[in-house]
């Protein structure tokens, strides 16, 4: 089993020195649980919230010539990170990357580290509709061009125009919106080791009520119908064609299932929540043993949406991969 990675001022991670040496601040052994929407999350080798685009270039390109592992995140809303954290760079662009402006011809222009919130309502204030799906949505910007976040029949590819992303080949690059390979939750981003830095949107002109007044309406929904104000990360599980995780997890009577501190929410069978003591075990036991019961009732292979982050084997030796195989190993 391997151990968690402590932080030991005294044997700073290569990558923690060389950032040091940018004159970036970091934070060795930075708790992860302090970032993610779950509240889990074991420690990062190196944390950096990089203060604008020049630190967060500088510290890709001191991880890619040390060959660093790079986990970029940006609210922690889909993420479910290990106890034992995470072994390399961890770039937070929550607080940087946060310029918004409008541009002629329709287009929203915001920094990867721009909340979804804060994006939906500057478009609503200039006029401009097609954000509104996401104004509920606790991501950022990066986070949804990366997961294709949608909700509302709506998703970040019908609107997004193009993208600029970091590639540790060719540095800073701008891509067009078809070059993302976007599909339902997925994108190139999930793929290639880039970072998302600024994204465009392409939004149409539309009266400012009517757009507060949609996105209203999908405030009021998201409060009806999730657990909102419990530790979480949306979805756990993504839609199978043509049907709903939550109503094939519903069916298998899996709602209030509990493992440690985690259970399948009582509102929406979908979520799994964290009394305040989950580890990421709980939560991957859970996942587990929903899985194989909706495998086994309706043979429907449900595929994670959440994204893992840690040591690729658990505590039990299964794999992030291996866990998905039939039968879940429950
Ligand atoms: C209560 C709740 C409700 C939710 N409802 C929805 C919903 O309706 N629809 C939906 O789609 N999702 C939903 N989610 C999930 C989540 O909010 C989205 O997936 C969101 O897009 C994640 O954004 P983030 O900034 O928090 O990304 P993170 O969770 O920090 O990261 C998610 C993934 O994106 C990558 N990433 C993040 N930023 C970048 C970047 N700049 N460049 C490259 N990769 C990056 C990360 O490496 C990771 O793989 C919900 C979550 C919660 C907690």
């Amino acid at each position: 089993m391997s151990q968690p990675l402590t932080p030991d001022a005294g044997s700073l991670a290569p990558i923690a020195v060389a950032v040091s040496r940018l004159g970036v601040s970091s934070r060795p052994g930075e708790r992860l649980a302090r970032h993610t929407s779950f509240k889990i999350g074991g420690p990062a080798e190196c944390f950096v919230e990089p203060q604008d685009d020049q630190e967060t270039l500088a510290v890709l390109e001191a991880a890619r010539d040390l060959g660093a592992p790079v986990l970029v995140m940006g609210l922690g809303s889909n993420l479910l990170v290990s106890d034992r954290g995470f072994a390399g760079l961890v770039l937070s662009l929550a607080r940087a990357h946060r310029q918004v402006a409008v541009e002629p011809g329709g287009l929203l222009a915001a920094g990867a580290g721009v909340s979804l919130a804060k994006a939906a309502h500057t478009a609503m204030r200039h006029g401009l509709s097609g954000l509104e799906f996401a104004v509920s949505i606790p991501g950022t910007v990066g986070g949804a061009v990366a997961m294709n976040a949608g909700a509302h029949g709506r998703s970040t590819a019908d609107v997004v125009s193009r993208v600029r992303v970091w590639d540790p080949c060719r540095g800073a690059v701008v891509l067009q919106a078809d070059e993302m390979q976007y599909a339902y939750r997925e994108s190139r981003l999930q793929q290639e080791p880039w970072v998302a830095l600024d994204a465009w949107f392409h939004l149409e002109s539309a009266s400012t009520a009517a757009i507060q007044d949609a996105m209203r309406r999908h405030m009021d929904h998201r409060r009806a119908t999730q657990p909102v104000g419990e530790k979480n990360a949306g979805s756990m599980f993504k839609n199978p064609p043509g049907d709903f995780a939550a109503r094939l997890i519903e069916a298998v009577g899996a709602k209030g299932w509990q493992v440690g501190g985690a259970g399948v929410s009582t509102l929406h069978a979908n979520f799994i929540a964290n009394d305040g003591t989950a580890s990421a075990d709980d939560v991957l036991t859970l996942m587990r043993r929903v899985r194989a019961a909706v495998q086994e009732r309706f043979g429907v292979a449900l595929t994670p949406e959440v994204r893992w982050v840690g040591p690729p084997e658990g505590e039990d030796g299964t794999t992030w991969d291996n866990l998905w195989l039939p039968a879940g190993g429950a």
